[in-house]
């Protein structure tokens, strides 16, 4: 007997209760594609709809009528496109709102059945609760979703299952994305949802990985100011010189926000384009 139906994309389940699907939207800055998670059984919240792709969001929404399951809502991480493009879509398609932290950088996503997402808001799913954590950084509206139990934190871009976040003005702040990973540290997840690359079944050692990250690229950056002070072109060329040239860029702005926070905490300062440590003396 054949069949005509058309074969729906499986889901990667998380731990029982979550349910990752992946747009093909790969590319250098988004891994394998964005991923887009149903949360919940019955009643369930979708956390990052990812680009508006016919495709990703038809198969999304086939497998959540076949699985029987009401969406309460479409909640954002933050509002880059590969992430939120697909929000207006996919909220007619399932009739359901849309939830972000703040969308004032992106007019696109503010829509009649869009509403602010309060900082302590809490959403009950299966015997759970899933809370809104912020941890701006990789940009100000960033925040992540705590389910627990049984422990998973769906992170964004904050945290992704593979190599580091891209943190640079004038959206990024390492200040505040570095006090951001605490503020996960301490909350001992049992997994990472991530939302680029693989589930991270290790919370803590991914986290402790990205907290000594940052640690040993400010390092780096005191130490090669110690040595001579430099413009930002300059200290991209010493730091990452294996990096390939298209993405010195990417560097440069992950150096201008380690050197911000440098800057805020006292210990660096400049001068037009050069960078100094504060205790420098020619
Ligand atoms: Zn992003």
């Amino acid at each position: 007997m054949s069949s005509s139906f058309r074969k729906a994309s499986e889901p990667t389940e998380v731990l029982g209760v979550a349910y990752r699907f992946t747009a093909s939207n790969a590319g250098p800055m988004t891994l394998q594609g964005t991923n887009t998670y149903v949360v919940g059984r019955e009643q369930a919240y979708i956390v990052d709809p990812g680009p508006d792709d016919d495709r990703h969001l038809s198969s999304l929404v086939d497998w959540v009528n076949t699985t029987h399951r009401t969406v309460s809502a479409i909640l954002l991480t933050h509002g880059h496109p590969d992430h939120a493009l697909g929000a207006m879509h996919l909220a007619q398609l399932l009739h359901a709102p849309i939830r972000a932290a703040d969308s004032a950088p992106y007019p696109l996503y503010v829509a009649t059945n869009h509403a602010t997402l309060q900082p302590d808001a809490v959403f009950g799913v299966e015997n759970g609760l899933l809370r809104v954590v912020a941890t701006p950084g990789h940009t100000p509206d960033s925040v992540s979703y705590f389910l627990d139990p049984p422990g998973i934190i769906f992170t964004g871009d904050t945290i992704l299952g593979q190599g580091s976040t891209l943190v640079a003005p004038p959206e990024g702040d390492m200040t505040a994305y570095v006090a951001s990973l605490d503020v996960l540290r301490r909350m001992h997840p049992r997994c990472i949802a991530p939302g680029h690359g693989p589930i991270v079944n290790d919370a803590d050692g991914k986290i402790r990985e990205y907290i000594e990250h940052r640690q040993q690229r400010e390092a780096e950056l005191l130490g090669a100011l110690t040595e001579v002070p430099s413009s930002i072109p300059s200290l991209v060329a010493r730091l990452y010189a294996d990096t390939p040239l298209e993405l010195q860029e990417l560097a440069a702005g992950s150096v201008h926000a380690g050197l911000q926070k440098l800057e805020c905490e006292g210990q660096v300062r400049h001068e037009g384009e050069v960078w100094y440590p504060v205790e420098f003396r020619q």
